[in-house]
């Protein structure tokens, strides 16, 4: 009982892991570095040096899901003022 309890649990949560949230972020995005160091400019997390790719921490991974939450709002927000504006 408690194991199905704590499986419904984990679908319902946000990611749980750096590399979920290193997808979304890719898909938000393409990571824009200064070819100098592994980080995006525009969101301000880790890239892998040799691909085209975040690659959040695990202590970064709060903060990015964070990040993306306000992201989305942000879009939400564009997208109500197409509304109106239409
Ligand atoms: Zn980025």
């Amino acid at each position: 009982m408690l194991e199905v309890d704590h499986l419904i649990k984990g679908d319902l949560m946000a990611p749980t892991d750096a590399s979920q949230v290193s997808i979304q972020l890719d898909e938000d995005h393409a990571p824009e570095t200064n070819g100098r160091m592994p980080v995006c400019r525009r969101c301000g997390f880790r890239t892998e040096e040799t691909s085209s790719r975040h690659a959040a921490t695990d202590g970064h991974q709060a903060k990015a899901g964070r990040w993306l939450d306000s992201q989305a709002l942000v879009n939400r927000v564009a997208k109500a003022r197409d509304v109106l504006g239409s």
